[in-house]
């Protein structure tokens, strides 16, 4: 990343906070984070592994959802896949730089570094104390950012906002709007976690 758009990514977070850019190789915690995000412990990570497993196996609408979305980003991007399971992912994830609470980031989750280059991690704001679903969809959202198996290149939130649609539509899904008309990240990281929702909730259907 360039001085000028890492300038220009400190000033944005700055006036909007956080969005998850997704694409990071440049760890701005370090100078942005106003609180030290800290390692999850061994059980916190166990429970949200067992957050994301509920929602894949709840419902094989999600799993189903999840799965085609991945394949359907991976050809969209040109971007190799690591792999279609996100259990698999996520322990990718966990085995590299690992899984941090960051409460008051401005974001409920931020995807970092690659598993290509050995340094994935994921920021979260999140309560151990709350549901099961709301960790995990955070959760889940984030580790299919963390997906791509190309150094360097995360599945952005625009890349998966659109993914999302057509796999929707395709599916079967309802009253599916339109993708964001802009490449803000923001609406598209709403967007496409709103689409997560409706596959993956276990008081939404198809
Ligand atoms: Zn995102």
């Amino acid at each position: 990343m360039s001085p000028e758009e890492r300038a220009r990514r400190k000033q944005f977070v700055q006036q909007f906070g956080w969005g998850g850019f997704g694409d990071e190789d440049v760890d701005l915690s370090l100078s942005l984070d106003p609180q030290n995000p800290t390692p999850l412990t061994g059980q916190q990570l166990g429970t949200l592994r067992t957050d994301i497993q509920k929602l894949l196996e709840g419902r094989k609408d999600c799993s189903d959802f999840v799965n085609a979305l991945l394949k359907n980003v991976a050809a969209a991007t040109q971007r190799s896949l690591y792999s279609t399971d996100p259990l698999k992912v996520f322990d990718a994830v966990a085995g590299q730089r690992g899984f941090f609470l960051a409460p008051g980031q401005g974001a409920g989750g931020y995807a970092w570094g690659s598993i290509g280059t050995g340094d994935a991690k994921v920021t979260l704001d999140i309560s151990f104390g709350g549901f099961s679903f709301d960790r995990g969809l955070v959760a889940l959202h984030e580790v299919t950012h963390e997906a791509s198996g190309t150094k360097y290149q995360l599945y952005l939130d625009r890349d998966l906002a659109l993914a999302s649609y057509q796999v929707a539509v395709a599916q079967g899904f309802k009253g599916v709007p339109k993708p964001p008309g802009t490449n803000d990240v923001n609406a598209n990281s709403q967007y496409y976690t709103e689409r997560l929702f409706k596959a993956c909730s276990p008081n939404q259907r198809r």
